[in-house]
């Protein structure tokens, strides 16, 4: 018997399967794998989802592989398959169910009894993208594969789980971009989070035996259709109240668990550009000589990019790493930033005002963390304005910051500290959270706190400068 190579007509090699572009193929036709000149035989076709594909499969009753002709068309749109020489026996069914996004139904039947040829016709919905298909030998004797590409749906397994810290993350690789819902739900305390237009073959479990851990089971099943789409539904089963967030990574989608909302790691930062032909100046608080406040290191999880060496943290350092991290946020809204220091350098506070000033900065924000005299005393969140003109943008960036941080709620006050008494454009000084007290401590030792920090204030500049709060006095 020759190979399969061997008897494509045209004489083209093709070692591998060849995926054609549906869109291209308006006009195309092809013979893919040829009988030649065989008697007819009966064929029987089955039709089956594999993760996003569907794949046909035609096996001979002669044991010679199918010859096919392909093409499309349109209205409604349709992959058709011409089986040459080919029966199909009085009691084959004349339709197959598919359940999958892309395609719903593969009919067939008896086309042109001389010579016979059999049609399968791939029903595809409207206003899907073109999907691509290939074609190869099967394994059984007289097996042919039509393999139809599915619109970039997955097939879903479970996903990878890994642990940081008391944090777990759940991965699901490729699915990113899947229109999504999640929620929280009691006894047991669990979370879903439902994928439109994903599938998953039978319920899929993992159980997860660790008592002290806060996972106890991981399951991905199948929910009722929705506008005629197949959902699925991950649940994930906690062994306590968690906080969680779900984002996408690149390709990825990511479900992060842990005991509170301002630890989870968050995606990265994608800017809308909101803030091109912006200025700000970015003052990270004290530096070299001027430690800031500091505080006995007290939480439990030190570390994570802060500075704190000698069993003490330092204001100084903790501002730094927020400010930068504010500057990328400002930055990947499009703004120009000037920082007034980006390493361990004393300035004075008249020069930080200075430069803002020099520039005609939109916006001056300091970043600093409180303290008081007496540690584990006050906790909390607040933002300082000195000017009038100033209090929206006090506003909104307190508005932001709490409600990314879940600190308490200190207020927006007025106060004349010199840095924002100088500036004479809207300028701000943030209190983050209290160095001295060991809750607001471990989250600013957290380098997830500390991004929601600094990406919070962003925020809030952004609400601020495009509401019109931007005008300067000259
Ligand atoms: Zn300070």
């Amino acid at each position: 018997m020759p190979s399969a190579v061997e008897r494509i007509r045209g004489g083209r090699e093709i070692a591998r399967p060849r995926a054609l572009v549906w869109a291209l193929a308006a006009a195309f036709s092809l013979l893919v794998a040829g009988v030649g000149r065989a008697a007819p035989a009966q064929v029987r076709i089955t039709a089956a989802p594999q993760g996003g594909d569907l794949v046909i499969s035609i096996s001979r009753a002669d044991g010679e592989h199918s010859s096919i002709h392909a093409f499309t068309l349109d209205n409604p749109s349709r992959l058709v398959f011409d089986l040459a020489n080919a029966l199909l026996p009085p009691d084959h069914p004349r339709t197959l169910e598919v359940a999958l996004t892309s395609v719903y139904r593969v009919r067939m039947g008896q086309n042109q009894p001389n010579p016979p040829v059999v049609r399968v016709v791939v029903d595809l919905p409207e206003g899907g993208g073109p999907p691509a298909w290939e074609t190869h030998n099967g394994e059984a004797p007289g097996e042919t594969v039509i393999v139809v590409h599915g619109e970039g749906r997955p097939a879903l397994a479970l996903p990878e789980v890994t642990s940081k810290g008391d944090i777990v993350l759940l991965r699901f690789s490729g699915v990113g971009g899947l229109t999504r819902r999640t929620g929280a739900l009691a006894e047991p305390p669990r979370l879903f989070v439902d994928l439109a237009g994903a599938e998953v073959s039978g319920e899929l479990i993992r159980d997860f035996p660790d008592e002290n851990g806060l996972l106890a089971q991981v399951r991905l099943g199948q929910q009722p259709e929705e506008d005629g789409k197949p959902v699925a539904r991950l649940v994930v089963e906690l062994r306590k109240d968690a906080a969680h967030s779900v984002f996408e990574d690149g390709a990825d989608l990511v479900v992060a668990v842990g005991p509170e909302a301002w630890a989870l790691p968050l995606p990265a930062y994608h800017g809308a550009e909101r803030l091109k032909g912006r200025t700000i100046v970015v003052d990270p608080g004290h530096g070299g000589k001027d430690t800031g406040a500091q505080a006995r290191l007290v939480a439990k999880e030190a570390g994570q990019g802060a500075d704190c060496g000698d069993g003490m943290v330092l204001e100084k350092d903790i501002v730094l790493d927020i400010a930068k991290r504010l500057a990328r946020a400002l930055e990947a809204e499009g703004a120009k930033v000037v920082m007034t220091r980006s390493d361990d350098t004393y300035i004075s506070l008249r020069e930080r005002a200075a430069i803002a000033n020099r520039i005609h900065a939109d916006v001056f924000v300091s970043v600093h963390c409180n303290s008081c005299d007496r540690p584990n005393t006050l906790h909390g969140t607040s933002v300082y304005y000195d000017h009038a003109h100033s209090i929206p943008l006090a506003r909104a960036v307190q508005a932001e910051l709490l409600a990314a941080l879940g600190t308490e709620d200190k207020g927006v006050r007025n106060a004349n500290f010199a840095v924002i008494r100088r500036t004479k454009g809207p300028g701000i000084l943030v209190e983050t959270a209290f160095i001295n007290h060991a809750d607001d401590q471990r989250r600013l030792l957290n380098e997830n706190f500390r991004e929601r920090a600094a990406r919070a204030i962003a925020h809030g500049i952004v609400e601020f400068l495009n509401q019109g709060g931007g005008a300067k006095e000259e």
